[in-house]
């Protein structure tokens, strides 16, 4: 390539999608820099997906323990540590964030560190050490990051999920403001952790966007665990009591007292001070970079993937569309990112595996839908007398035979909808399910073995 830059490819952020991108690029021979303002390995790896698994996990230890004793096991006493884990985590965090900058440094990559803000379509500062960098290609790959609006009065007395990682004391009672994945994800870790936990959301259900009924079945199982749930209310204020304690006003008149406040309303891309006003960049209403199917901005040397471009904002999304921008400008392989069918899993426990189309969705946008659908009490609660029944549902095209949709809702959900993903993208036939020979005895033979159709539904109409 021309030597009238120094890089072909300059990356801002050192994430899910920036680093996979950095490292495609520069396997295909582009010299290739990338900058990361804060830690390498980015949100998922730092303050998202890995810790808050980590937490999750370490919440779901009570119910193994309590359902052991069902199957003749005396767990006795049991205890359990914050700070130990938190030091665990965090052990784990660095590791991780070794081998992210490792696999960049091995890949040929040049690792810089310091906030980056754009000069013009080719240029690239890095203000840690003031100097300039004229690239040839420019990608942006600078994440989201969690916000507290709408502000309340008193509201940075709450918290995001960025600090909740590093809080040096379990809190004993939290409130989660927001419904969304992350709010449902922190209720779910707290609750097993043995905190008292408070939702409050506007709406009426948890987990807008998914199918109805997983929606009401983990809000039953939230509730049967305890957790207080405060549908169609917002907070007025919060304030700091004498104890030390938060004191939140709602807008109905109720109050409550918390030992933290964590807000899981929605993240921002982020796209201030940037510099993008020397670029032609465009954002949307929410300040997201607007991109063409090639991750491509208004600017044609400049281009953005992962949660600054808002499309699907989940980590293997943001290394796809890294990837995709690596073979279509250096690799000569054109390649889209196919947003459509994505298979992903809620973490609450119980937990939430869903692909494709919701039954509501799908009765929007095929002629007439079928429903298959089961509840059932898995082996595992047979002995453990646990009542928290899985559940399945899939939703097919009646014309097609189609399979539009698959969503689980119970242990291991996560697992099992990473593999009934594959089919759905393959496009394959409620026949094709039912003619795959089950697997016994597990929870996810279910999946094979529905025969009767639950409800047919025509377009339009409601399901019975
Ligand atoms: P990021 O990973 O956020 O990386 C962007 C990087 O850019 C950051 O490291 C940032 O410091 C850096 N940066 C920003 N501005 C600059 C600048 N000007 N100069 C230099 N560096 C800069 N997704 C899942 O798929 N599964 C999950 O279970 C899951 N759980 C989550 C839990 C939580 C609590 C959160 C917050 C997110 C979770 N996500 C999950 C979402 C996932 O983390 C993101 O979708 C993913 O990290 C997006 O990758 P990215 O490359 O776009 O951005």
């Amino acid at each position: 390539m021309s030597d009238d830059f120094d890089l072909d490819l300059f990356v801002i952020g050192g994430g899910s999608g920036g680093v996979r991108a950095a490292r495609i690029a520069a396997g295909y021979g582009a010299r290739v820099a990338v900058a990361e303002e804060f830690r390498y390995g980015g949100t998922c790896v730092i303050r998202g997906c890995v810790p808050k698994k980590l937490m999750v996990l370490a919440s779901r230890f009570t119910d193994d323990f309590a359902d052991a004793a069902g199957y003749g096991w005396s767990v006795g006493e049991t205890a359990f540590d914050w700070p130990t884990l938190i030091a665990n985590k965090d052990k784990e965090i660095a590791r991780l964030e070794g081998v992210y900058r490792g696999n960049l440094e091995k890949a040929g990559v040049r690792v810089l560190d310091g906030r980056a803000v754009l000069e013009g379509p080719h240029a690239v500062r890095l203000l840690s050490t003031g100097e300039v960098f004229r690239a040839r290609h420019i990608l942006i790959a600078v994440g989201a990051r969690p916000s507290l609006e709408p502000m309340i009065p008193g509201g940075e007395l709450g918290i995001t999920s960025n600090e909740i990682f590093d809080l040096k004391e379990q809190p004993k009672r939290i409130l989660v403001v927001g419904g969304g994945y992350i709010g449902v994800e922190f209720a779910g870790i707290f609750a097993g952790l043995g905190s008292t936990v408070t939702m409050s959301l506007r709406g009426d259900k948890l987990l807008r966007g998914f199918d109805e009924e997983l929606r009401d079945r983990l809000g039953a199982a939230y509730e049967r665990k305890g957790v207080a749930l405060k549908f169609g209310t917002t907070l007025e204020r919060l304030e700091r009591d004498a104890d030390g304690a938060v004191a939140a006003t709602y807008a109905d008149g109720s109050r409550g007292t918390y030992d933290q406040v964590l807000v899981a309303t929605g993240r921002k891309p982020n796209t201030a001070d940037l510099g993008l006003e020397t670029t032609g960049v465009a954002l949307d209403d929410g300040g997201a970079i607007v991109v063409d199917g090639y991750s491509r901005t208004l600017c044609p040397s400049i281009w953005a993937v992962g949660d600054v471009t808002n499309r699907a904002a989940l980590t293997p999304v943001a290394i796809r569309e890294g990837h995709a921008f690596a073979d279509t400008v250096f690799g000569d392989k054109p390649t889209m990112v196919d947003h459509e069918i994505i298979p992903t899993a809620v973490f609450s426990t119980p937990e939430i595996g869903t692909v494709g189309c919701s039954e509501t969705l799908a009765r929007q946008r095929a002629g007439e839908v079928v429903i298959y659908k089961t509840a059932f009490r898995s082996m595992r609660a047979t002995l453990s007398g646990r009542d928290d029944p899985v559940f399945m549902k899939l939703v097919v095209d009646k014309t097609s035979d189609v399979v539009m949709g698959v969503h689980l809702f119970g242990r291991d959900a996560a697992e099992m909808i990473q593999l009934a993903g594959i089919a759905v993208m393959m496009g394959a036939t409620k026949a094709d399910f039912d003619r795959t020979i089950a697997v016994h005895p597990t929870a996810a033979e279910e999946l094979v073995t529905m025969r009767t159709p639950h409800v047919e539904v025509k377009k339009g109409t409601s399901a019975g």
